[in-house]
């Protein structure tokens, strides 16, 4: 079983040995007998056998030794964090991760008297500055939100190897077909499950994949924090990475066809995605991703953005990302609504920027979409059969 798409299909299943079913079956015990077996099986201690068949699933597709499954994405971080830092320990985050991490970051490892700082770009120096004789850990996200800006994980891996520093990634917006940081020498890899691993926006569960000894340390603090997933959700995950590669490599297709369209539109001032070759850090990305990801974003030029998304007729404006069914959102209002104008200029998220999550859907049609929806929302008041003519030509 090389290839991803054979191992999404079968790796870590177990057989139901009852009746020969192909699919492994739902244990939803949450006590069992004692007395015979050496090993004490609970939900709580991420033993059972649905948290097992899935987390071997993705072991096999992140290529690592071993994980926990655990209820969100953020239980995955938060407790892989907490598991690996002390009091008086500091840790470096790259500057524009998740907001719920960065939330955490701020409001809650203080209170550990844990130190911690933001880069300010994503170069082996902006890191290098923000190292301190107390740092543990180096945090990145790559690709990450909602710029999709890329951070060489070859360099960060060096750094913190040089340093004797733990590296982790939220590695969500690649998922494990598009990109293996364990492979680049990256230490930890966490998923929120919520996004491509689960799929069908449906499943709320996150990932941390690592070393057997890393995940030991994570197992020791997790039964205490206690952020377990249930059997039910288990095997819905399992079932979901069946269609992962599946899944992944269609949204990858569909989510460069989308950018092209875009990077060639008069009505969008630029086009954030890191297979476009006007990426910044195209490069990079090319090195350490076999492919570029379902989300992509861009700039409105002058289209009204609440109309804009108003205007949409198959592309639903949703939080979220990484689902089958084709979303999108404005930063501005949604995951940055809480900075001010000035601090989310400084970030380069401006009203009109879009963060679109593509969607298995036909190309052609959401590309569709959207050009309608320009054509709506644009100031185009008096003849508009100019604009109505260069759109059959454009889409
Ligand atoms: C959604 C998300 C998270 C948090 O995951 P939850 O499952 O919502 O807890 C973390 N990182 C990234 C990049 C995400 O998109």
């Amino acid at each position: 079983m090389k290839e991803k798409s054979t191992r999404c299909v079968h790796a870590g299943t177990i057989k139901d040995a009852a009746t020969k079913g192909v699919n492994t079956p739902i244990y939803t015990s949450t006590a069992y007998a004692y007395l015979d077996q050496p090993q004490q099986f609970y939900p709580r201690y991420f033993n059972v056998p649905n948290q097992q068949a899935v987390i071997e699933k993705l072991c096999v597709l992140e290529g690592s030794e071993s994980g926990l499954v655990f209820s969100s994405g953020m239980a995955a971080i938060t407790t892989t964090l907490l598991a690996h830092l002390q009091t008086g320990d500091h840790i470096v985050f790259q500057a524009g991760v998740y907001g719920g991490t960065h939330h955490f970051a701020v409001h809650e490892l203080g209170r550990y008297g844990i130190e911690h700082s933001f880069t300010e770009g994503t170069t082996r120096a902006d890191f290098e500055s923000e190292l301190r004789p107390n740092t543990k850990i180096i945090y990145v996200e790559t690709p990450s939100n909602p710029l999709l800006s890329i951070v060489d994980l070859d360099m960060v891996a060096a750094l913190a190897r040089e340093r004797n520093i733990m590296s982790v990634i939220d590695n969500t917006f690649a998922s494990p077909i598009n990109q293996n940081p364990l492979a680049l020498g990256i230490d930890v890899v966490i998923h929120s499950g919520t996004k491509y691993l689960g799929g069908h926006s449906d499943i709320c569960c996150g990932v941390v994949l690592a070393s057997d000894d890393v995940i030991a340390t994570v197992r020791h603090s997790s039964l205490s924090f206690g952020g377990s997933l249930n059997a039910e959700m288990c095997h819905l995950l399992e079932r979901s990475l069946k269609t992962l590669e599946l899944r992944v490599r269609r949204q990858n297709e569909n989510a460069l066809t989308i950018a092209l369209a875009l990077a060639k539109h008069d009505a969008i001032a630029r086009v954030f995605y890191p297979g476009l070759e006007s990426h910044t850090a195209h490069d990079i990305a090319r090195r350490q991703m076999s492919d570029y990801g379902g989300v992509l974003s861009f700039e409105l030029k002058d289209a009204a953005p609440t109309m804009f998304l108003n205007s949409l007729r198959l592309i639903q404006p949703a939080m979220s990302l990484g689902g089958i069914e084709t979303t999108i959102c404005q930063p501005a209002m949604t995951s940055h609504v809480k900075l001010t104008g000035d601090e989310r200029l400084k970030l380069g998220i401006t009203d009109g920027l879009m963060r679109l999550s593509v969607g298995i859907e036909d190309a052609q049609e959401l590309a569709a979409d959207i050009e309608q929806a320009i054509h709506n929302s644009q100031n185009t008041e008096g003849d508009n059969s100019e604009s109505q003519r260069s759109k059959t030509a454009r889409v």
